[in-house]
């Protein structure tokens, strides 16, 4: 981590000239300010030395520019809400705070398309979208504060990626600034575009390694007709992973999501909510469809019939909206709730193939009694995605165990042919298990693409690879 300083150490002509270039009122050099931009939703803590809010792609191209000039490191930044590190300026250096280009530029109803800064707050473009009956489906748990921006660059997925995709499928062009400074225009506001490479797709995903978005074009979709929610409580894990193996494979249904909670999880909730969790509960589905009125009463029909033959000790449909969003704020509340299980909390998502949910569930906590770890684990997982909390006391002589549990479970998650993560990105917390999936030879081909594009390394520096 970097030495804590209360001055900053760019240098007095830099800092004039990026006064002169993006105006004195972008750019903070107190500590207050910088304070406020050295942590993101990890345990992660390092100061920056500035902090600029740019307003335009000419504002970041000149920041950029200059930059790159003086060999300054530079972290683009969104929300602050990344569970990797990734805007965390471990390096130093300028953050760059892209909030205040938050302009939806145009939504084209009739093209399935919109155009945006990239600081428009997730749930905002969502809200948008749906006023011209268009659905924006890629929908993080923190699609209320999260950016757009930051959507991209971790290529963030959610509840609907089972449906629907992750944020990838949605990217079809990207303004970019280089580490140069230049600006570059990759793919096209059409559905489809194939010509050359697809630089699109691999910018997607770079978590501020390669270049800043400044304009992001997206597809949209038509906003499915009706939604129904369904909750279904087990005293088992196991019949609670029969229930989704039975939804998805034996009876063909492609639910919007199906989400799952296991013990630790309901049992950190308890206190406080709305919903009404039956005693004995030790994990949960959370199952929305949608499409058409017909369809979503008749599916969730079926679904319910399967969860009861699953074992199901209670199912409860949501009637109205205000119920649907009780059965939600449970699944939105977990990450906070759990700390009152302890007080620092490692958030690892990894992803396996669905069919071997069940195997890596029963590894995980048999590798957490041997190791006497305390875990919560939920997620999306329809899609074998899981979002494993490792929760130890801070100070704790359990920081070190929590750490090589993390290493042994993530080994046994590539090894049955999983990623060590699936959404949250490698960032710098994540960075020292990039070669238990990727062989040497992979990494040096990503070092070598990010050199050409980056050859100063003045881009978000210490991430993903170590
Ligand atoms: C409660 C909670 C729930 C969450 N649920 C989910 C979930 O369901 N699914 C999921 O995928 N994630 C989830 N996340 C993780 C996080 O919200 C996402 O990774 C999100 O995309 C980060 O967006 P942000 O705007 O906060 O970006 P930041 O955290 O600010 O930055 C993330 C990365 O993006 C880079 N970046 C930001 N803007 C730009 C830009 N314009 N150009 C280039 N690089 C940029 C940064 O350098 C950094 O590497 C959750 C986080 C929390 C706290």
């Amino acid at each position: 981590m970097k030495q804590q300083m209360d001055k900053n150490s760019i240098d007095t002509r830099i800092l004039e000239e990026l006064c002169d270039a993006v105006g004195r009122e972008n750019v903070f050099d107190d500590i207050e300010e910088r304070v406020c931009y050295s942590f993101d939703a990890t345990k992660e803590r390092s100061l920056p030395d500035l902090v600029i809010k740019p307003h335009s792609t000419e504002h970041v191209s000149n920041i950029v520019s200059i930059a790159n000039k003086n060999s300054i490191p530079i972290c683009p930044r969104g929300a602050g809400t990344g569970l990797s590190g990734g805007s965390v300026p471990i390096r130093g250096g300028i953050v760059l705070d892209l909030k205040n280009m938050d302009r939806i530029i145009e939504l084209n109803a009739r093209d399935l398309t919109v155009t945006v800064e990239p600081g428009v707050v997730t749930k905002d473009l969502q809200n948008e979208a749906a006023k011209h009956k268009l659905f924006y489906p890629p929908d993080p748990g923190s699609a209320r504060f999260s950016t757009i921006g930051g959507n991209v660059a971790e290529c963030s997925g959610g509840a609907t990626g089972m449906k629907y995709g992750v944020t990838r499928d949605y990217v079809l062009a990207l303004e970019i600034v280089l580490p140069d400074g230049s600006i570059i225009n990759t793919g096209r506001k059409t559905l489809k575009s194939v010509a050359g490479y697809d630089l699109t797709r691999f910018f997607v995903g770079s978590e501020g390694t390669l270049g800043i978005y400044t304009k992001i074009t997206l597809k949209l979709l038509p906003m499915p007709e009706k939604l129904g929610t369904i909750v279904s409580y087990f005293d088992d894990f196991h019949d609670a992973l029969n229930t989704s193996d039975s939804i998805q494979i034996k009876n063909r249904i492609l639910p919007r999501s199906l989400e799952f909670m296991d013990a630790a999880c309901l049992a950190s909730l308890k206190e406080g909510l709305k919903a009404a969790i039956p005693e004995g509960a030790k994990s949960l589905l959370l199952i929305d469809v949608d499409g058409n009125e017909k369809n979503v009463t008749n599916t969730i029909a079926k679904i319910e019939d399967i969860c009861r033959e699953n074992n199901a000790l209670k199912c409860e449909v949501a009637k109205t909206a205000e119920e649907r969003e009780v059965l939600w704020e449970m699944i939105r509340s977990v990450p906070s709730s759990l700390f009152k299980i302890a007080t620092m909390k490692f958030n690892d998502d990894f992803c396996v193939p669905r069919s071997k949910v069940k195997d890596i569930l029963e590894k995980v906590y048999g590798l957490s009694r041997a190791a006497s770890v305390k875990v919560a684990a939920f997620g999306h997982i329809g899609e074998g995605h899981i979002n494993l909390n490792v929760m130890y006391d801070d100070g704790s002589d359990k920081e070190h165990s929590a750490h090589t549990f993390v290493s042994e479970v993530l080994k046994e998650v590539v090894s049955i042919g999983g990623t060590i993560t699936s959404e949250h990105g490698v960032g710098d917390a994540k960075a020292e298990y990039v070669k238990l999936e990727l062989t040497a030879q992979e990494i040096e081909l990503m070092q070598k693409l990010k050199k050409l594009f980056d050859p100063k390394g003045i881009m978000n520096p210490g991430k993903i690879f170590v």
